[in-house]
């Protein structure tokens, strides 16, 4: 049981406060999301008398099934509160400007510890979600963390969102937490309905994506989304975001990728990848992410041509060097 040490901290210091806020990244995944509500939900089953507060200051509108959350307390509530953060990997990118009014911070995130920051730290990497973790978590300590069908049901959201429905970052650990959850009664099959089905309108834009994309020489489906584009077929911002997603089971194409305009100018990048670890590229651009899922802010055609070519060079490389990959 790795981080017994750390965990063991956690559920003392969990304990040992009356006010507790949880927050979560901002432009929150499934994963923010389910593992700041499956979080909150277990604690407030498990210590009644404690104040939980799930402070967010933005949602999800594709996950709005998962409900809302409880808004953000007023500044005389942190005075001596313990907070919470999770699936976050640097505090600017918390769904929580007044996080520093907190009198502890317990990090909680599966994304490289580049930049550490709180009290208490607990960052596993190789984990496929924070979900998992909290689950975990509660299947460590189940004689004292109440793990509630609701929970349940939020925790094994993010575990089935992040893992790509258990195709990334897949082990023993994970499935076990998953036994864990769906022990607890999920009804999966409505969560599947929330999570599969599409708007007519999402499949018109589909046919958009797929017969504007373009593949590089050696295998990068990529396609840019323009200002003009989100307009016509009225995306959100996070909707827009879901496109990478449409690109990732092309075979050949081992590393996949969407380039978002924004109205300020800025273009986000979401790169997606199998078998060959792309983070270093959106590193080399000041992003960052996991090996396999990062991302980076550029600005202008000629740094998106720029990382194009990066990811065709990487896969140029890889493709001449390995075998096995399709
Ligand atoms: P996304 O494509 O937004 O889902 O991001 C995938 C991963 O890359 C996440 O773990 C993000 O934290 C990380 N990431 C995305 N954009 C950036 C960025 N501009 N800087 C640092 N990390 C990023």
């Amino acid at each position: 049981m790795k981080n017994r040490k750390t965990t063991d901290l956690i559920l003392a210091k969990i304990k040992e406060y009356d006010k507790i806020v949880i927050s979560r990244h901002l432009r929150p995944d499934g994963d923010a999301l389910g593992s700041s509500k499956g979080l909150a939900a277990a604690l407030r089953a498990s210590f009644p008398e404690k104040r939980i507060m799930l402070a967010s200051e933005d949602a999800s509108e594709n996950l709005a099934f998962l409900g809302p959350d409880d808004g953000q307390p007023d500044d005389a509530f942190y005075s001596g509160t313990l907070l919470i953060c999770l699936d976050c990997g640097n505090p600017e990118r918390l769904s929580n400007k007044k996080y520093a009014l907190a009198k502890e911070i317990i990090k909680i995130d599966h994304h490289p510890n580049i930049r550490p920051y709180g009290d208490i730290m607990w960052v596993e990497p190789e984990r496929s979600s924070v979900c998992e973790m909290i689950a975990d978590f509660c299947m460590r300590y189940k004689s004292e963390i109440v793990t509630t069908g609701e929970a349940a049901y939020f925790l094994y959201t993010g575990l089935v969102t992040d893992s790509g429905r258990f195709k990334y970052s897949v082990n023993g650990d994970t499935m076990r937490v998953a036994g864990f959850l769906l022990d607890k009664g999920i009804n999966t099959e409505l969560l599947f309905a929330h999570l599969n089905l599409d708007d007519f309108s999402w499949l018109k834009y589909k046919s958009f994506v797929y017969r504007n994309m373009k593949i590089t020489p050696n295998g990068a489906a990529h396609i840019r989304i323009t200002c003009k584009t989100r307009e016509k077929f009225a995306l959100t911002s996070e909707q827009a975001s879901e496109t990478v997603y449409m690109m990732e089971s092309i075979k050949g194409c081992l590393i996949w990728l969407a380039f978002i305009d924004y109205e300020d100018g800025s273009t986000r990048v979401r790169l997606r990848s199998r078998f060959v670890q792309t983070n270093r590229i959106a590193e080399k651009y000041g992003g960052g992410g996991h090996e396999y899922a990062s991302g980076a802010t550029l600005r202008g055609s000629k740094q998106i041509n720029s990382f194009l070519a990066d990811c065709d060079a990487l896969l140029y490389e890889y493709k001449s060097t390995h075998e096995g990959w399709i």
